[in-house]
């Protein structure tokens, strides 16, 4: 997986700004008190590994989905590598969502494809060059272990197995930032750490990394920033441990 932007040092990469966000508020009601979020600050820079943590209902999918832009802040902007999500024009919001990789708690593979054709698929929705796919898919299931397993189908695999198909999936066409939604939510410790050390790998290729978890122990383990969300407010962002949220 070639980092597009080989000509950086180390130290250029973590000191651009991939994602920022200013002051975001975000309620699901019109006018209501109930807040999402309430004014969220925060900046990732490029090539960072970031926790999000937080008890359930505190706000963390909702910025996941604001990253994406699935949907939109109430007050507040959001800058991804550098561009305006709000002034995204509805042609462009596509093409902005392909160049994010995001991994999902239930896999979210295509149930009538066999492995091979669930990262390709990836590659033929960018219409990625037909005579190149074959050489990408397989680099990506080489990465995840995988490539062995080509001709199987998503129920002929263990869970474990169904993540890293559907990071292969997220990761196929190099997307600048890799967005995991309780990755390992479904997974027993074994391959919830086959995961994280593959996050982490991809991380280290220069990807920036964004995972939602409730993992205490990976989290405590792995020793990365850590976002710590309650009742849609940041409530500390430092490197190290879960903390006591
Ligand atoms: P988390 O991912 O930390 O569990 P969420 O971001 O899903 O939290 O939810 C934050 C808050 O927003 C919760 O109070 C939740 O009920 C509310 N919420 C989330 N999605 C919606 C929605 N589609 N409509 C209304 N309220 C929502």
């Amino acid at each position: 997986m070639a980092n597009k932007d080989e000509g950086l040092t180390v130290n250029d990469q973590t000191e651009t700004p991939v994602i920022v966000f200013d002051h975001v508020s975000k309620s699901y009601v019109e006018g209501s008190d109930n807040h999402a979020l309430v004014d969220v600050s925060f900046t990732i820079k490029k090539g960072e590994f970031v926790f999000i943590v937080g008890p359930s209902g505190s706000g963390k999918s909702t910025l996941i989905r604001l990253i994406e832009n699935e949907i939109k802040p109430t007050s507040g902007k959001i800058y991804v590598a550098g561009r305006d999500l709000g002034k995204l024009k509805k042609s462009q919001v596509c093409k902005y969502r392909r160049s994010l990789g995001i991994v999902f708690q239930d896999f979210r593979l295509l149930p009538d494809r066999n492995v091979y054709e669930n990262v390709a698929f990836a590659q033929e929705v960018v219409e990625a060059p037909k005579k190149k796919i074959p050489r990408e898919v397989s680099t990506m299931l080489t990465l995840v272990g995988l490539s062995h397993k080509f001709k199987s189908f998503p129920n002929e695999m263990s869970g474990g197995e169904q993540q890293r198909v559907a990071l292969a999936r997220a990761l196929v066409n190099n997307p600048m930032i890799l967005l995991a939604d309780e990755p390992t939510g479904n997974l027993d410790p074994q391959n919830s750490w086959e995961i994280m050390n593959l996050l982490e790998e991809v991380n280290k290729r220069g990807t920036t990394v964004v995972v939602v978890t409730h993992n205490h122990e990976i989290v405590d383990e792995m020793q990365k920033r850590v976002i710590s969300v309650q009742e849609g407010m940041i409530i500390d962002d430092k490197k190290g441990g879960y903390g006591l949220v």
